[in-house]
């Protein structure tokens, strides 16, 4: 079986200490690939380094370099930063722009200052994507309407993922109209999260891929109560496809088939 992590954060210092362990664990329960993303332009070098020393490994994940800058972080952003972004895009081999998009989950960030700023970044870095010709992870959190009006406006077109996907409906199926895939995460595990299991049956497994988003949103059965958070890692990526195949009524292995399949498509990979 061959899994694509397509969201992950595997560079921060939480796997300081384990992940060559954990890169070769993943191997092992079938994750082939991951790409490594971006949030803040601090954390770039460390990005970059994560991603030469798991391709300089053996028995390992592929990894794929996707940087961005994250709206969630929008007061910590330098239009400096655009421009190194920039210069990574073109030093390295960038799979995709990522993580960027809009999030008002955070009340401050509805403030007309904060929400600009963040569209303002927005369009930026979706401009930088066309003009680099990559696909786009895309964040959004309550904010589905706004970003799918920019995206139309930028006639953006070289698609990509909507990762740890929190919309309804209608809203997958006008980001799968402008040639994205959702990103389903741990959180298909939770049988409460009964929007989202509506949002995959209707859309079907054509339009989907996985993602742990690691460390964060650990699958339910991974979370133990010792701990006041569980680390999430690509080695529970199977319970995410587990889940999903339930969900979607599809052997595991048919459905990890058309995923792996799904994920060369949004990321514009050939393997
Ligand atoms: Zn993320």
């Amino acid at each position: 079986m061959q899994l694509f992590d397509t969201h992950t954060h595997f560079d921060v210092a939480d796997f300081d200490h384990d992940r060559q362990q954990l890169a070769m664990q993943a191997k092992r329960v079938g994750v082939d690939a991951l790409v490594l993303i971006g949030f803040i332009e601090s954390r770039f070098d460390e990005l970059i380094q994560t991603h030469q020393q798991l391709n300089a490994w053996e028995n390992v994940p592929q990894s794929y370099l996707a940087p961005g800058l994250h709206p969630f972080y929008i007061e910590q952003h330098h239009s400096s930063h655009l421009q190194r972004l920039e210069q990574v895009l073109q030093q390295y081999d960038c799979v995709a722009v990522g993580e960027i998009g809009l999030d008002t989950f955070l009340k401050q960030h509805k403030q007309p200052e904060l929400f600009s700023k963040q569209q303002d970044y927005f369009n930026t870095q979706l401009e930088l994507a066309t003009q680099y010709q990559k696909p786009v992870l895309l964040h959004i959190r309550k904010a589905h309407a706004e970003t799918l009006a920019i995206l139309k406006a930028q006639k953006f077109k070289f698609g990509g993922i909507a990762h740890a996907f929190s919309g309804g409906v209608e809203e997958a199926k006008a980001l799968i109209k402008l040639g994205f895939k959702i990103g389903i995460t741990g959180q298909i595990t939770n049988p409460n999260a009964k929007k989202l299991h509506q949002v995959v049956q209707a859309i079907g497994a054509e339009h989907l891929v996985i993602e742990t988003d690691c460390p964060d949103m650990t699958p339910l059965c991974c979370q133990t109560f010792t701990e006041h958070r569980t680390r999430n890692t690509p080695v529970n990526l199977p319970y995410v496809l587990e889940s999903l195949a339930q969900t979607v009524g599809l052997p595991k292995q048919t459905l990890a088939d058309q995923l792996w399949q799904n994920s060369l498509v949004a990321l514009d990979l050939k393997f």
